[in-house]
């Protein structure tokens, strides 16, 4: 039995995907998209907003439906679309 050297990989795990949005206004829904220039690589978008709306797309056609989806969201967002209180349709 030889000595074991422990040898402890610590890889630290460095995620921030919360960007700073530090405009003047304050943003609502937020809307990131990846898309590299090579073919080979897929692209990927994020869409989220403050009201709970998240939506994650792999792919082009799915990046796409995201970049639709963002958009109608800004008429199906409850928070960019405080009309009338007490407003709930079934
Ligand atoms: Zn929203």
């Amino acid at each position: 039995m030889g000595e074991p050297k422990g040898v402890a990989e610590s890889v630290p795990i460095a995620v921030h995907p919360d960007p700073h949005p530090d405009y003047g206004r304050r943003p609502v829904a937020w809307i990131h998209i990846v898309a590299p220039p090579s073919w080979g690589v897929t692209p990927s978008a994020r869409s989220w907003c403050t009201c709970g709306y998240e939506r994650h797309a792999i792919g082009r056609a799915a990046v796409l439906q995201l970049v639709a989806a963002h958009g109608e969201h800004h008429t199906a967002c409850p928070l960019l679309n405080a009309t009338s209180k007490g407003r709930t349709a079934a």
